[in-house]
């Protein structure tokens, strides 16, 4: 297979203007839009036209133009038909499998995937009818061994969270064709580094609000897909993000706009930085994990997943052992050395850590996070962009010593 360059991709196949020649687009703030002829009014409802259809808009919870632009911005990175763009990237996820799930139906899960997500799978879906059994995502044949008469979806993250597993997407794709299922792939931790939907996966589901985005000041989502299923998902009367609602700001979305030219340089440096980060903390012997290293058990895998010249992901973590010494960990590295702020999410351009079993994943229970690999004193760690990246390798070197984590 030819390697993808989604920057390339993007700004040769999409170059959207605003509606005088802005060299930016407009913000379309209307929340109704009119027809010339009232028989064009119809067509829309019926889905004949549609913003790709004629140009035509009906009501900003349907498509609005301005979040349209972002829709066929990312869909170009990720490969695929068509996309729509929505509030949150949970909602993105629950109006993907709503739209694919009915009461009586079945999912096979990754076991190591965001809290919210799994409670989604554990607590949420089952109350409507809708199960999930969960599968270890390193074991593709854990996947298969799960496969029910009335399972519809195979559900995992490109890169495990916190545990950094690896998936094989095109294996679980290869499984998904083979028994007629859906292949849903959430991207959040690897937009450019990994194009899912090019190794197979059928839908990509994304937060935005991470390394999309980028700045920490909005939440987003953004469900990638084929224009079939976009149309089902904005159907006026069964559509899942229609009539559930989850819709996006324009404003927000000319925000995401405004910060995606500069996404792949992000990407790269966020990569180049976790890896000589993660390379230094290896070399003095730190628990660290990271996908980009050699040590990590699937590097070949990732290997053959990443477009080149991106590297392997922002995300890495360090096993302190106990909560206590994770927690001393970080307080250090933010209050002494300012290598970063001790919050949840990712994507930023400061280095964002948290102790994931006690924040991010506390919502899955204690004995099911020691299944997956989930130590107390896991650290995870966004690694950011600002600072030299000498005086940082200084900070986490000293830091991790004086927590005794090498000897
Ligand atoms: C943050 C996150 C989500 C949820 O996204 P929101 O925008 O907070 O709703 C889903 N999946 C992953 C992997 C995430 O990191």
């Amino acid at each position: 297979m030819k390697p993808l360059n989604p920057e390339q991709v993007l700004w040769e196949t999409r170059r959207e203007f605003g509606e005088h020649g802005g060299v930016t687009p407009s913000i379309a703030r209307s929340s109704t839009f009119t027809v010339i002829d009232p028989a064009t009014m119809p067509e829309i409802f019926q889905g004949l036209r549609g913003p790709d259809k004629g140009g035509c808009f009906l009501y900003s919870r349907h498509f609005n133009p301005t979040v349209d632009v972002l829709s066929r911005y990312i869909s170009a990175i990720e490969g695929t038909e068509f996309a729509v763009c929505t509030a949150s990237g949970m909602s993105a996820i629950s109006c993907t499998l709503l739209q694919l799930c009915r009461s009586g139906d079945h999912i096979v899960s990754s076991d190591t995937i965001y809290g919210g997500t799994h409670a989604l799978l554990q607590k949420l879906l089952p109350e409507m009818g809708i199960t999930t059994t969960f599968a270890d995502p390193a074991n593709t044949a854990s996947f298969e061994k799960a496969i029910l008469p009335s399972t519809r979806v195979i559900y995992a993250e490109t890169i495990g969270n916190p545990t950094l597993n690896v998936t094989d997407i095109p294996a679980l794709s290869k499984l998904a064709q083979k028994k007629g299922l859906t292949l849903v792939i959430d991207n959040t931790f690897m937009p450019m580094v990994v194009t899912p939907a090019k190794l197979g996966a059928d839908i990509v589901v994304s937060s935005m609000t991470k390394f999309i985005n980028g700045a920490s000041d909005v939440i987003a989502g953004v469900i990638c897909a084929s224009r079939d299923f976009i149309y089902k998902l904005m159907d006026l009367h069964t559509g899942r993000v229609m009539l559930l609602g989850p819709t996006m700001d324009p404003r927000v979305a000319y925000d995401i706009i405004q910060r995606l030219p500069h996404l792949a340089i992000r990407m790269r440096e966020h990569c180049e930085r976790a890896m000589a980060i993660a390379e230094r903390l290896h070399k003095i012997g730190a628990p660290v994990t990271y996908p980009g290293l050699p040590s990590h058990p699937q590097n070949d895998l990732i290997k053959s997943m990443v477009n080149p010249r991106y590297g392997y992901g922002a995300i890495l973590t360090i096993d302190c052992g106990t909560k206590e010494k994770a927690e001393k960990l970080m307080s250090i590295l933010q209050n002494k050395e300012r290598f970063g702020h001790i919050a949840v999410s990712l994507g930023f351009y400061d280095t964002l850590m948290s102790c994931s079993g006690s924040s991010t994943s506390s919502e899955i229970p204690p004995e099911d996070q020691s299944k997956i690999g989930l130590s107390p004193g896991l650290v995870r760690m966004a690694i950011g962009y600002t600072g030299s990246l000498e005086a940082r390798l200084e900070q986490i070197e000293r830091a991790v010593r004086m927590v005794g984590l090498v000897s």
